[in-house]
């Protein structure tokens, strides 16, 4: 129950198909009852709708500001209007004014309860009542309800642990445009097609000097320990990176989400997070890489509010667009992690998402399962040691990977035979689609890694 000592900063969210019905019901403009809006309004948006009600009835009327300024929450600069550009700036615009801490000597900054907010917001010397806002609102926002009830845990609290490493750029143009990311509604996956480390990535990535300086950007990454960093908030950062943009793919699953977002709400690549996998185009994830992408897909679907039978195509979005695509769903590349490893996150996702609705806190990760012999004498770790670090000619780094298909298939010769060559190299030719990676190993042994196969060269 929310009383007037209950502090209105991140108060909660009251569900989608209330904060629609009632504005519709009231005959408000469908815009402002649109999704995006809602989700723009994070944890506010109990409040937001209340005060929707004090300042245009819902966005139903029009009087005070023209509809066409989208302004319904009447937003002022010293007296005047302010004009957005559609509703989703209206309910962004509303928010960063009452956190805004210097706006008007911090007249909000100053408060923590909604007595205050509104001693604040409609102060009795200013011939306001100002004790029926607070009773109305309160009122108010307990008959709507609070998502989850109250209070509720913030989808924060599900956040994997990350490790910050931001990238530094220059200028804008360097893969990314200035603006705000939110409504973020999903994650898109990546693959990074090589081997490297977080650190690594963060340094190819940063400007100046950085060698992917004007052509990478990604939020996240994680390593082929499971360990994430993170480059940018999502949620916290001006910077729009170009990672999940290319030619339209207007396969099942892009072709709504492109129909969607390519354009109306500022495209992809606003919309969705990015997360790097570590790993070459061939080979499969490691368990801990799967662990946390699939608690990382999970904070981001509680941020975005959809419930846990719901994530996936939430019928908010309209029921078609996928929350977790492949980058390769989307447009026209061959970025893609496996379909199985794709299956294990979302499994992964909704572990964590039951629990947090279920109001557990969730756990460590359970541990790995231990890696049996390979043959007598030699474990998982006898076989990195021989099987070696390599440098490829794409200045990757390449070792052993119990999950990848290449050392697999190199274990499964080294057990029949009882010879563990050393990789000496890995050559690169083609690109994209028909990029060919040869494995060449001591002895004259190889291994040819192509659009996602693999196959032994097998010298006389
Ligand atoms: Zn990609």
């Amino acid at each position: 129950m929310v009383t007037r000592n209950t502090s209105w900063r991140g108060l909660g969210k009251v569900p989608y198909e209330t904060w629609r019905d009632v504005i519709l019901g009231a005959g408000g403009l469908p815009e402002y009852a649109a999704y995006e809006v809602w989700l723009a309004l994070g944890d506010d948006s109990a409040l937001a709708l209340q005060q929707l009600r004090e300042e245009s009835s819902f966005a139903s009327d029009f009087e005070a500001i023209p509809a066409d300024w989208w302004n319904a929450w009447n937003l002022q600069i010293d007296g005047v209007g302010i004009k957005n550009r559609n509703a989703v700036e209206a309910a962004k615009a509303w928010r960063s004014r009452v956190y805004d801490p210097s706006y008007k000597n911090g007249v909000y900054a100053n408060t923590d309860t909604i007595e205050e907010f509104f001693n604040a917001y409609a102060p009795e010397w200013d011939n306001n009542d100002t004790e029926a806002y607070i009773r109305e609102s309160v009122d108010g926002i307990n008959t709507f309800g609070l998502l989850g009830g109250s209070p509720v845990a913030t989808a924060d609290s599900i956040k994997p642990k990350f490790t910050s490493a931001p990238v530094t750029k220059q200028r804008d143009g360097q893969v990314f445009n200035y603006g705000t990311r939110s409504p973020i509604v999903g994650l898109v996956i990546h693959e990074t097609q090589g081997r490297g480390t977080g650190p690594g990535y963060q340094a190819f990535f940063s400007c100046p000097g950085g060698e992917r300086c004007n052509d990478a950007l990604v939020d996240w990454l994680i390593d082929r320990d499971g360990v994430l960093w993170e480059y940018q908030d999502p949620y916290d950062t001006n910077r729009i990176p170009w990672a999940s943009g290319g030619a339209e793919n207007n396969g099942a699953i892009g072709k709504p989400i492109n129909a969607k977002y390519r354009g109306s709400f500022g495209g992809v690549n606003k919309v969705y997070a990015a997360v790097e996998m570590v790993k070459t185009d061939t080979e499969a994830l490691t368990k801990a890489q799967i662990t946390t992408a699939g608690k990382l897909l999970a904070f981001v679907a509680a941020k975005a509010g959809y419930p846990a039978n719901d994530w996936q195509y939430p019928d908010a979005l309209g029921g078609n667009v996928y929350t977790a695509p492949h980058h390769s769903d989307i447009s026209q590349t061959s970025c893609r992690i496996s379909d199985s490893d794709k299956n294990a996150i979302i499994a992964v996702a909704q572990k964590s998402i039951d629990a947090f609705y279920a109001g557990v806190t969730p756990g460590d990760p359970e541990p790995e399962v231990p890696v049996d012999e390979i043959v007598p004498g030699v474990d998982l770790a006898i076989a990195k040691r021989f099987f070696g670090i390599a440098k490829g000619e794409d200045n990757l780094s390449y070792s052993y990977d119990p999950n990848g298909p290449v050392s697999k298939m190199w274990t499964e010769r080294a057990k029949e035979t009882g010879v563990w060559p050393k990789l000496l190299n890995v050559w690169l030719y083609g690109a994209g689609a028909n990029l060919r990676k040869y494995f060449v190993f001591e002895g004259g042994y190889a291994i040819l890694a192509s659009g996602g196969s693999v196959k032994e060269l097998e010298q006389p």
